[in-house]
């Protein structure tokens, strides 16, 4: 009789031989830890111009934006880490209920084992960096899978994690949807995703048979609200610079308008003039083909007025900013997540109008308001739920290790960074430790009278 040993996949294999790599302890220590993030700052550092490149000939990017959009921001997740990473990784005694005296009990984080990271086009390095930064903080083994849309930066991230991390425990894989598909099939301790919601669903549904627990950084439209006393020119200014930056491919982008009707012809009219002021700089480039003509399409058929921009070349893929005015809530701009450089601004006759607009759609990744205080742009923060929230300014808040960043509802599930980071990819484990003295009969079956007096007594 032969026994069939049924084939093994290249995932099959790598999943088995990281699992071997979790399994030997190595990546618990410290000093484990540390060392990767070291890697990874050393990796930003030396290979900064190597990184650039590869994010201009997939997106077009300025090495400017490519220094602060991913190098920077890396190198600085993994500092952040490696500096607090001891603090973050100490046991937390807790007080214990009479009942359950003597006795000690404290909470330990330990790794989760094993996490596949699966990235966007959009920061390519970025967001298939930072999430390691956690996992590796945690002490977990990684599976980076970077996006095949961003094929430079991919092939980048495969060469160089080898060079700077654990390549034993810490693997790159290379492809598409299917790969990916392949990769959750296996069963990960973890599966950290972003990406957009619709996919987001595919990934949580392919998790679910091998119950791997999976953290979804979705996207989605993030509105501005600007009320009547807000600083208008500096409003103006930071909704055109933020647009701007990666052509408005940004999870975090401002994605349209919600401007009282008292000041919404000034504003309209400063972000245009910032637009054309800023737009010295190079013009960011659309991804690929699909989304130029999703862009375009959606430019042509709006209900709304065009107030700037609306040319493009299909052959450059380059779309001029454009800024739509009133578009219909039906309108396509409206509809679905922009993720490009096109803005519409609608006017609305009150906050109250603002917040029922905001609040009669799926939850957003982030919600700005520019008001005339920080108290009153709290106010209206505190009547709109989102992922994460900015007053008088935008985008600012993922700048900000010490805050957790991630959705809600359809923008996502779980955040990250910093200790939020470390936290969501360990296990935050309880323990008890007792004494075997004293074991008095009495708590024991078959129960005396007196038994159930005690035990209400006590618990
Ligand atoms: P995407 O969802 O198309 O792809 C993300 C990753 O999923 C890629 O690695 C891709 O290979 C993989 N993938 C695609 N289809 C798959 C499938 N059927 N099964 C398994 N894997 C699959 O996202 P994108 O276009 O690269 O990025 C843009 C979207 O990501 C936007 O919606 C944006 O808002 C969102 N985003 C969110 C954040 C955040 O932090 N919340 C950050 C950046 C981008």
């Amino acid at each position: 009789m032969s026994i069939q040993v049924p084939e093994q996949t290249t995932e099959s294999l790598l999943r088995s031989e990281i699992h071997r790599e979790f399994s030997s302890g190595r990546t618990r220590s410290a000093e484990w830890r540390i060392a990767q993030l070291r890697g990874i700052e050393a990796l930003c550092r030396e290979r900064e111009h190597e990184i650039a490149a590869a994010l201009a000939a997939d997106l077009g990017r300025s090495a400017v934006e490519a220094w602060l959009g991913d190098v920077a921001s890396t190198a600085g997740e993994a500092a952040f880490a490696r500096r607090h990473l001891k603090k973050w990784m100490r046991t937390q005694r807790v007080s214990l209920p009479l009942a359950q005296l003597p006795g000690r009990g404290w909470v330990q984080y330990e790794p989760l084992g094993t996490v596949l990271v699966i990235g966007p086009w959009n920061y390519p390095f970025y967001l298939a960096m930072a999430p390691v930064v956690a996992a590796v903080a945690a002490g977990n083994c990684v599976v980076i899978k970077p996006s095949e849309l961003a094929p430079a930066t991919s092939e980048l991230i495969a060469t160089l994690v080898p060079k700077y991390l654990d390549s034993s425990a810490i693997r790159v894989v290379q492809g598409g949807a299917d790969t990916t598909q392949n990769l959750l099939a296996q069963g990960f301790d973890h599966a950290f995703f972003t990406g957009g919601t619709e996919v987001g669903r595919k990934i949580m549904a392919a998790a679910a048979p091998t119950l791997t627990p999976v953290t979804l950084e979705l996207g989605g439209k993030s509105p501005v609200i600007v009320t009547a006393g807000a600083d208008i020119e500096v409003a103006a200014r930071r909704l055109a610079y933020t647009k701007l930056i990666n052509a408005g491919q940004t999870c975090i982008a401002p994605d349209y308008v919600l401007a009282d009707a008292a000041i919404a012809d000034e504003l309209a009219d400063r972000i245009v003039a910032s637009i054309v002021a800023f737009q010295d700089a190079p013009t960011l480039r659309i991804v690929n083909d699909r989304q130029f003509d999703r862009l375009v399409a959606s430019i042509r058929e709006t209900s709304g007025k065009v107030l700037h921009g609306a040319t493009y070349d299909r052959a450059s893929l380059r779309i001029a900013p454009t800024v739509i005015i009133d578009p219909s809530p039906d309108d396509q701009v409206m509809t679905g997540e922009i993720f490009g450089p096109i803005l519409p601004i609608l006017s609305v006759d009150s906050e109250e109008t603002a917040v029922k607009f905001v609040n009669e759609r799926p939850k957003p990744l982030a919600l700005y308001v520019f008001a005339g205080s920080q108290k009153a742009g709290a106010a209206i923060v505190d009547r709109v739920p989102s992922g994460g929230a900015v007053v008088n300014h935008i985008m600012m808040h993922c700048l900000v290790p010490q805050l957790p960043f991630g959705g809600v509802g359809a923008s996502g599930m779980g955040d990250y960074h910093g200790r939020w980071g470390f936290e969501r990819l360990s296990h935050r484990r309880a323990v008890l430790a007792k004494r075997t003295f004293p074991d008095p009969s009495i708590i024991y079956p078959p129960y005396g009278k007196a038994a159930l007096k005690i035990m209400r007594k006590l618990f």
